[in-house]
């Protein structure tokens, strides 16, 4: 592949109010991931500099909390206009750093500015209780009055596949709940959070309540998320870093709020709408090149209608466009690294050597998966139950609504679900058996409101992330008790 020019923008960390460099001098560099063209390096930075942000955090706490939530309101209004108003070019970094299309970036930076806006109002209902106290014998004089208080010092891990979205869902809430956060973008595509940072600080929140250390998870994420002096640390990634921070929390009695790894399941039954169903299974597995934790990665169909399905399904996984994901009519791009799709790769290899069959594409040119197609069976992918973050579009036969249920529930993940039927009762019944996050009816499993209670059952995760929910979580609650009034 071809190198363009390549222009040399130096990032830098926010750390007490400074633009820092590491202590260590090392940089990252970050490329565009279709044609490997520089667009700028970041900090490596060090646990000394993870240090420096955790000390000048509790004064970026204090002030913050002390401003009224109306202000905090405002400054988070603005910086969700400057995204606005910054669309086309954020969409454009998020594109060359990520690899997902244009179209899918666009959709993204939409939804950060969004999201900002909605916890900026979420901010401004952070109201308490007052509770008569009659209820309990004995104290019928007391009143209680309950006031919602922000956690403190917050430190926020960012994965790679919705680097600016997943940024706003922590970032916006910690703020408009009047905390201070440290964030830790990921290493492959930090550049889209670097540039919301600046916006956010030129919108007027204080530098020592939002400071950005960049770097190497084991390095930098590894040292915030053991620090005792933190209130809370919030974390997307894995289910295996997922548990190496709940141990670092856990261990000094912080809070860890955990958005982890999936394996959803997508259940097309005999009465399904089988032209929506191909539809979502597509956008659902093709989102963000396939690298999204509610993707449709087990695709259930009922045997009676399993053949049909299966053959529309392939008409539509072979014509789907690999390529530059700035063409507008590039379906799916390349995958965050060289080494994710090798990842893929091997993983298919794995599935077909356990029995399942490739229909369809599969095969690695550099970053890039062709959109795969493999008809799966019980033997494989359920009995190991790894997540396949790629397109490739694992499909098996199920006898019914029933079995499909019970091998959707054998996976130790639980994010989303997806179920197609024309029965209201079925689907209801569906919805209330699947131990998921989200049960989506006639809807793909990538569907994500932003007032739902988005997070996992089982391994993946701990906690709810939306608009109705994260303030709850990433506030206290006190109780301020009138005696004999
Ligand atoms: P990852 O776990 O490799 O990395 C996530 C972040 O953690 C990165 O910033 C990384 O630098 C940091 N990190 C790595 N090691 C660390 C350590 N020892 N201590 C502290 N931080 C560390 O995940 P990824 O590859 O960036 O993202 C993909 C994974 O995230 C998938 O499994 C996906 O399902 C999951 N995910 C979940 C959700 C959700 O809401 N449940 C959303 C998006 C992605």
């Amino acid at each position: 592949m071809t190198t363009q020019a390549e222009p040399q923008v130096t990032y830098r960390m926010s750390i007490d109010g400074q633009a820092r460099e590491s202590s260590s001098g090392e940089v990252i560099e970050v490329r565009d991931k279709f044609d490997g063209a520089l667009l700028g390096t970041i900090p490596a930075g060090t646990a000394e500099d993870a240090q420096e942000a955790l000390d000048a955090a509790p004064d970026g706490a204090r002030a913050w909390a002390a401003t009224p939530a109306h202000r905090r309101a405002a400054v988070l209004k603005a910086a969700a206009a400057q995204v606005r108003v910054d669309r086309d070019v954020l969409s454009a970094m998020l594109s060359a750093e990520n690899g997902k299309t244009i179209a899918n970036a666009r959709l993204e930076i939409d939804t950060t500015a969004r999201i900002l806006e909605g916890f900026a109002e979420e901010g401004l209902r952070l109201f308490g209780q007052t509770v008569p106290l009659d209820i309990q014998e004995g104290l019928e004089s007391d009143l209680m009055l309950t006031v919602r208080e922000p956690l403190g010092v917050m430190v926020g891990i960012v994965p790679f596949n919705f680097p600016a979205e997943l940024y706003a869902h922590k970032v916006g809430a910690a703020l408009a709940a009047g905390n201070a956060m440290i964030v830790k973008p990921p290493e492959d595509d930090p550049i889209v959070t670097m540039m919301l940072t600046e916006i956010l600080h030129r919108a007027g929140v204080p530098h020592a309540a939002l400071q950005v250390v960049t770097g190497y998870g084991h390095i930098v994420g590894q040292h915030l998320s053991s620090s005792p002096d933190i209130a809370a640390v919030t974390f997307t990634g894995s289910t295996e870093v997922g548990a190496i921070i709940a141990a670092n929390a856990g261990r000094n009695i912080v809070r860890a709020f955990l958005e982890l790894s999936g394996n959803d399941a997508f259940i097309v039954c005999d009465d399904a709408d089988l032209d929506a169903a191909v539809e979502q299974a597509i956008a659902g597995r093709v989102y963000a090149n396939g690298q999204v934790c509610v993707a449709t990665k087990r695709i259930m169909v009922v045997r009676s209608r399993y053949d049909e399905f299966l053959e529309r399904l392939r008409v539509r996984v072979a014509a789907l466009r690999t390529g530059d994901q700035r063409d507008e009519a590039t379906d799916v791009g390349p995958l965050i690294s060289v080494a994710a799709a090798r990842t893929v790769e091997a993983q298919i290899a794995a599935s077909v050597e356990q029995g399942a069959r490739l229909l369809v594409g599969g095969t690695r040119d550099g970053a890039f998966i062709a959109p795969a197609l493999l008809e799966i069976d019980t033997r494989v992918g359920i009995a190991t139950d790894e997540e396949i973050f790629g397109p490739v579009f694992s499909v098996l036969s199920v006898g019914d609504l029933d079995e499909a249920i019970d091998l959707a529930n054998a996976s130790r993940f639980g994010l989303n679900a997806a179920v197609f039927t024309s029965d209201v009762t079925r689907a209801i019944q569906a919805g209330r058996r699947i131990q998921a996050g989200i049960v989506s009816i006639n809807g793909g499993n990538a569907y994500r409101p932003d007032v739902a209670a988005f997070g996992g059952y089982k391994k993946s995760g701990i906690g709810r992330e939306g608009l109705g929910y994260t303030l709850d979580e990433f506030s206290q609650v006190k109780s301020i008790v009138l005696r004999g009034v």
